[in-house]
């Protein structure tokens, strides 16, 4: 029987909840290099870039400290200056790579139905000082990569993919890692796969890729005088361990974690007012929120209240992305004149809800969040409030 939301004892339903490999898998990996007395950027980095390559079939992983780290260094590694094209709708750390670099963020707007950056939007932001996209695969859901492609190719443009949540993603049945000039993948506590902290690049640039090895550490390339600026943004040999013992089980999390996605949308797609971003039928995304858009007019309930409805019977939600970047401090007045006409973004961070999704919940647990979800609807109903 399925569990009432009400129910005295029902366990709270945390939003995000990292299925982390047994420790003593975890032991067992970094013993050797602990033993060696080798404690950052050593033969489990080296272990761990070479089985993500492998998977990712990619020439080129480079392992660094965070995904942020990764952005910034990517950055600054293909020796860019002036604008660079980045969604609107993203996590804030996609824009602060861009800021750290001292280059012009400049905000394009999302497709309405998969809400990834447009390449339409892109072409009608492009000036002369662009010279980078920044496309992003919102939670795993691979962007229009071949869109994006043309317009780089044409213009002549970097395009980089921030890949922070796309590890086991596929785009037209190929493994996101090896799309653009580089992607970056992030490896902290709420993605796919964890590292404690960590990030990892990609690239098929055999160029590219020795620049980044010496800009992780400070720049150095051997000879002690550097060229491309740095930072410490090395890998530690436990990171590498936990992100290994991690890897073995990687796909069983994956396919765990979008069939809650799967279910979530089974419940609730038919909802009046309520969509799920489209997935192109020859690409796989990861999940990594379960993120829907509640249409406030359609539904008969605005989405802050749903949120509330859903905190108080214990159900932890976020609003990824939302407020979107154009609507934050640091982007306010970012790219140009400061005046942003982005009405998909708009349209799509007012609604947004990012449901609990990873791979603890059993199907009982999303069946009792969809459950709380409808109660929630049912208890605001206009037509059901007693007068
Ligand atoms: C998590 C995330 C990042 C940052 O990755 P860290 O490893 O936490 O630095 C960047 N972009 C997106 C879209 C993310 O979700």
């Amino acid at each position: 029987m399925m569990r009432t939301p009400d129910a005295a004892g029902l366990r709270r339903i945390r939003f995000a909840r990292p299925l982390l490999p047994p420790l003593d898998r975890v032991v067992a990996i970094y013993q050797e290099a602990y033993a060696a007395g080798r404690l950052t950027d050593g033969a489990l980095v080296a272990r761990f870039e070479a089985a993500a390559a492998e998977r990712l079939q990619v020439r080129h992983a480079i392992a660094v400290s965070s995904g942020t780290a990764g952005l910034m260094l990517v950055l600054r590694a293909l020796d860019l200056s002036g604008e660079v094209i980045l969604p609107s709708f993203t996590f804030f750390a996609t824009g602060h790579a861009v800021l750290w670099n001292g280059l012009t963020p400049v905000l394009a707007d999302c497709d309405a139905r998969t809400w990834n950056i447009s390449p339409r939007d892109v072409e009608a932001k492009l000036t002369e000082r662009t010279c980078a996209i920044l496309g992003v695969h919102v939670y795993g859901n691979p962007a229009d990569i071949e869109g994006l492609t043309r317009i780089a190719v044409k213009h002549e443009l970097k395009l980089i993919f921030d890949a922070a949540h796309a590890l086991g993603a596929h785009y037209r049945h190929a493994p996101i890692g090896r799309f653009g000039d580089a992607e970056v993948f992030s490896l902290s506590p709420t993605k796919l796969l964890v590292a404690g902290e960590g990030g990892l690049i990609t690239t098929d640039s055999g160029t590219l890729a020795k620049r980044l090895r010496a800009a992780r550490n400070h720049g150095n390339e051997g000879d002690y005088d550097p060229r491309v600026l740095g930072l410490n943004a090395r890998m530690s040999e436990f990171h590498a361990a936990l992100a290994l013992a991690g890897l073995e089980d990687l796909e069983d999390r994956r396919a765990r974690q979008s069939h809650v996605a799967a279910l979530y949308k089974a419940r609730l797609g038919a909802m009046s007012g309520i969509t799920f971003p489209d997935v192109h039928p020859s690409d796989r995304a990861t999940f990594s929120n379960a993120s829907l858009l509640l249409e406030e007019q359609a539904f008969g309930l605005g989405r802050d209240r749903m949120v509330a409805g859903l905190r108080s019977r214990d159900i932890e939600t976020r609003q990824y992305f939302s407020p979107p970047l154009h609507k934050q401090i640091l982007f306010r007045h970012a790219g140009g004149n400061g005046s942003h006409h982005l009405p998909e973004t708009d349209r799509i961070a007012a609604g947004v809800i990012s449901m609990p999704c990873h791979q603890s919940l059993t199907d009982e647990d999303v069946d009792g969040v969809a459950a709380a979800f409808g109660e929630v609807k049912a208890a605001h109903d206009p037509g059901r409030r007693s007068t």
